[in-house]
């Protein structure tokens, strides 16, 4: 029983589970020096530019930030090449998702997503009286499109498309989203969820050119918490057709994108070498990771992100335990698998050594 009588759909909601942290591992096991690889964080600290941007703009927290973030959208535009009415800004990606809930499901409509994908899809469309319809993973653990579009019916509102997903790291290219958009009323807003798309090889293209133009019901969702390593301070971005974009401001909640979030993300754009060079640096350490793994005997799903997914079936909350244990606080889905973010040089090693001791020893898709 809950004071106040919650919503149903509140009530039967669980918790939001966050990554576990590197304290409360050292904690439960009485260890020393635990590192989180669970969250898909960028390892480093944010860009000394970047850092002062933020440090400066707390000076003026006395005062209530631009609500709609106008010089960020206008820098976001010119930087993407779309036009200004094209963009939106939200707190975080999760912030957006949560927009395009309020704005499109009533109850009972439809929100169609691949599964196994991120949780917040679940959470957002119980929270309104949704229904989710999922779709599952192809053997590959990447998306079957065509399943996705016959998935939606006439009371579908929203599908989303994490790409690369979470937690498979698996990515589809924009044309087989254009093929699926073919079939796709227009009606039917379909989000692409670009969270980590700065670790995409460009041969799966750019949704924001290839497909925003296209198709007016494609909206594209970025942030800036993984690749520019500013998952504290809260700042995503949308980019889509204008209408779609002036209906999910009016869901923004007052002052959300917060006046740090918006000094961070003009200087992230301006940092865009030193960011490219630290994405180098992951995605060099994902390949040797991946590499590594491989050579050990493992068949691991496509990675186009900053982490890499363990099919470990039956064996996931063993292996996540022994791992924990030995200090690597890894993202476990029991009976499926479980997700490790690319982390520093030596803390990927730890994480390889890790594995070994805990028995973790190659399994296949
Ligand atoms: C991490 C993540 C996000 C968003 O994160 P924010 O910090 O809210 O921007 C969105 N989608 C997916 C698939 C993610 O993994």
């Amino acid at each position: 029983m809950s004071i106040g009588r919650p919503r149903s759909a509140v009530d039967a909601l669980p918790a939001y589970r966050p990554g576990k942290g590197a304290a409360q591992a050292e904690e439960e096991h009485g260890i020393q020096d635990a590192i989180k690889l669970a969250s898909n964080e960028n390892p480093l600290p944010p860009i000394a530019s970047i850092q002062a941007a933020v440090n400066a703009a707390a000076s003026g927290v006395n005062r209530y930030a631009d609500h709609r973030a106008t010089e960020v959208r206008a820098r976001i535009a010119n930087w993407l090449e779309v036009r200004e009415d094209q963009v939106t800004a939200g707190c975080g990606s999760v912030g957006l998702l949560q927009q395009l809930a309020l704005t499109y499901v009533d109850p009972g409509d439809e929100v169609v997503y691949p599964w196994r994908s991120f949780e917040v899809y679940p959470i957002y469309t119980q929270l309104m009286g949704g229904v989710a319809v999922t779709v599952p993973l192809n053997a590959s653990l990447g998306f079957d499109l065509d399943a996705v579009a016959a998935a939606v019916t006439d009371k579908t509102k929203l599908v989303l498309l994490a790409t690369p997903n979470n937690p498979t790291g698996t990515a589809v290219t924009t044309d087989a989203l254009a093929d699926m958009m073919a079939n796709i009323s227009e009606d039917v807003i379909v989000v692409v969820d670009e969270a980590y798309r700065e670790f995409l090889d460009p041969s799966f293209g750019d949704p924001v050119q290839d497909l925003v133009p296209r198709f007016p019901n494609v909206i594209v969702t970025r942030t800036m918490s993984k690749a520019h390593g500013l998952a504290g301070v809260r700042f995503g971005y949308a980019i889509g057709h204008p209408d779609v974009i002036t209906s999910i401001d009016k869901t923004l909640a007052p002052f959300a994108v917060n006046a740090m979030a918006q000094a961070a993300a003009l200087a992230a754009i301006d940092a865009e070498d030193e960011i490219k060079a630290r994405v180098a640096d992951i995605l060099s350490e994902r390949n040797r990771v991946v590499q590594e793994l491989t050579a050990a005997g493992w068949d691991l799903p496509d990675a186009q992100a900053n982490f890499v997914y363990l099919p470990l079936g039956d064996r996931t909350d063993d292996i996540y335990l022994g791992l924990e244990k030995l200090g690597v606080v890894t993202r476990p889905f029991s009976g499926e698998g479980i997700r490790v973010t690319i982390g520093t040089p030596t803390q990927n090693d730890r994480f390889l050594t890790a594995l070994q001791s805990a028995g973790g020893s190659g399994a296949s898709v």
